[in-house]
């Protein structure tokens, strides 16, 4: 049985058996609720994500994969405090964004995709770029000229086609969007099975952690995939009855560059117009995200909220976790700094179970990284 998208925006219910990235009206699509699987059924014998496979709304064995998911969780000690590390930055291409990749392609070459195009900062184009190349599909990725030198090589050197374009994130997507006639738009931020993907997160702690819930989950957060992916797989785990507690999300957000954070300061339960200014954290310097709503409603839910780190937090952040032994990009770092914010002010304490994703590689940055060590 095919699974079913739902859109929020004009109430249509379709089966998810063709190429699509949003509804006839316009809006985003989810995916239908998903039943989950029962500890019992994890596929123990695959060190990935595939692991989760039948918690997956896919009709059959996944079409490309690189060994991505079933990264490490390492515990270190932050400000004398214990805390999980989750290691996102340890996936084929270096990033989280490949947990996504791998089962939106998965989905989308078993509906018969063609050739894929796809707009990003960096991170999702190199995902979509190497999963692509891994699946013999043509592909070509629009990136700003401000983007990362290391990332734009990254999707080079995949094959694909680098379209840089000057300007705005926005005249990135516009060019994108531009395209769509001439191939699928297989948009990480707007294809729903991205978010299946990053679901396998929530299964990944759970299982890491002795098939225990964390008390807290901090995730740098630029459209908000891997927040909604995180309520998504606690939802079903929740839903076959394994887990009775839930983790508290707190999206992290660079304060210069911050949607969600100008959003929750309104109290509102969507887009609120703010100023984009330049920040380091380029992988989360989103200044539309497609589901604004969603990921609102999942941080209240979830009894977390928003973090707007401040710029001159982040290079300290990044420093001290790489004397830990954990070297990521400034993007990732946030999520360190978002964390003695809320270690300062008593959000969390010492005794709860804290988990930190660092989501990207500092591999990917280090032009950036050498600037703000002053290396
Ligand atoms: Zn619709």
């Amino acid at each position: 049985m095919s699974a079913l998208y739902h859109c929020p925006g004009c109430g249509a219910n379709l089966p998810a058996t063709r190429p699509i990235w949003r509804c006839a009206c316009g809006s985003h699509l989810s995916l239908a609720p998903g039943s989950g699987l029962a500890r019992s059924e994890i596929a123990g014998g695959e060190a990935s994500l595939w692991r989760y496979r039948h918690a997956l709304a896919l009709q059959g064995p996944p079409r490309v994969s690189l060994g991505e998911g079933w990264t490490p969780l390492v515990e270190r000690s932050w400000e004398g405090v214990p805390v999980h590390f989750k290691l996102e930055s340890q996936m084929p291409t270096g990033s989280f964004k490949d947990r996504g990749t791998a089962v939106m392609l998965s989905h989308l070459i078993e509906v018969g995709v063609g050739p894929i195009h796809e707009d990003s900062s960096g991170n999702a184009g190199s995902s979509i770029a190497t999963y692509a190349a891994a699946a013999g599909l043509p592909c070509r990725i629009y990136v700003p000229a401000t983007a990362p030198r290391g990332k734009i090589v990254q999707i080079a050197a995949t094959g694909a086609e680098v379209c840089v374009i000057p300007g705005t994130r926005q005249a990135v997507t516009e060019a994108a969007l531009a395209a769509i006639g001439e191939s699928f738009y297989a948009s990480h931020n707007w294809q729903p099975f991205f978010i299946e993907g990053t679901k396998t997160l929530a299964y990944e702690l759970w299982e890491q952690l002795g098939f225990r819930v964390p008390d807290n989950i901090l995730v740098p957060t630029g459209y908000g995939s891997n927040i909604l992916g995180l309520e998504r797989g606690f939802d079903e785990i929740e839903g076959r009855g394994e887990i009775t507690t839930r983790p508290r999300l707190f999206a992290v957000q660079a304060a210069n560059c911050a949607a969600f954070a100008a959003a929750w300061a309104a109290g509102a339960e969507g887009y609120v117009q703010f100023t984009p200014g330049a920040t380091a954290a380029d992988g989360i310097a989103t200044v539309k995200p497609v589901r604004t709503v969603e990921v609102l409603r999942a941080l209240r839910r979830s009894g977390g909220g928003v973090v707007a780190v401040p710029e001159s937090d982040i290079a300290p952040a990044l420093k001290a976790l790489g004397h830990l032994g954990l070297f990521v990009e400034p993007t990732a770092a946030t999520a360190g700094a978002a964390l003695s914010l809320l270690l300062h002010d008593g959000t969390i304490s010492a005794a709860e179970t804290t988990i930190v994703v660092l989501t990207g590689h500092g591999l990917k940055a280090t032009d950036k990284i050498a600037e703000l060590l002053g290396v």
